[in-house]
């Protein structure tokens, strides 16, 4: 069976944001064909298209799946679902959003799956945590590392709001018995 590293961008808007991201994250882990190969820290981050929301927690992880893309956008839709998000309005507050914004070096324009995640490159809230992780990446449409891709977003908009990195993950070790507490970021909204 084939495996394919992916890269999940995930965020939170509503409610208890990090307890809704450490679920998300341990129903990834949980999944049979998928094991987790690197996490990012958490970013906080101010809402993008529609404003009148409250700030976003943003990250990335990266997986090692069997699934096929499609199979692990349906699993995605799934465990968003479990979290209660409900889709009210294209990007409003929502419990958990969970992204594929690379699947190996494949690119696939379906309906229902764009891949690479086509606003990538306009959003610092993915690229600075992509960066963390991936720097040498290379995004398989415009062959630019995401190292490249984050400077010149950082160049070109220089008076954006900074994403912030609130949480550093936990030791999460690689080991399925550990991550099984289910807890990835220790983050309490009180600050
Ligand atoms: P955006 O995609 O701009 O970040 P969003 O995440 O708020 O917006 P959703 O309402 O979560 O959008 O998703 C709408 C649909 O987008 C999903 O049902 C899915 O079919 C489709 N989609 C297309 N490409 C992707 C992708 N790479 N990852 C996840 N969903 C995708
Ligand atoms: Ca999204
Ligand atoms: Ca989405």
């Amino acid at each position: 069976m084939s495996e394919s590293e992916v890269l999940i961008g995930f965020g939170s808007n509503l409610g208890d944001r990090s307890h809704s991201i450490n679920r998300a994250l341990q129903a990834l882990f949980r999944l049979a064909e998928t094991s987790l190969l690197k996490l990012s820290s958490l970013y906080e981050t101010a809402p993008v298209g529609y404003l009148e929301q409250g700030a976003f927690l943003n990250g990335v992880v990266q997986l090692k799946t069997t699934l096929s893309a499609s199979q692990l956008l349906t699993t995605l839709l799934a465990i968003e679902k479990s979290l209660g998000r409900e889709r009210l309005q294209r990007w409003g507050p929502r419990t958990v959003d969970l992204d594929i914004l690379f699947f190996a070096d494949r690119v696939i324009n379906e309906a229902d799956l764009l891949v690479p995640h086509p606003e990538i490159v306009r959003r610092l809230f993915v690229l600075e945590p992509l960066c963390e992780i991936v720097p040498d990446l290379v995004h398989p449409v415009n062959g630019e590392t995401v190292a490249d891709l984050l400077n010149k977003h950082q160049m070109s908009n220089p008076l954006e709001e900074p994403c912030r990195m609130v949480s550093a993950p936990l030791d999460i070790a690689q080991s399925k018995e550990k991550a099984d507490d289910g807890i990835f970021y220790r983050y309490s909204e009180s600050g």
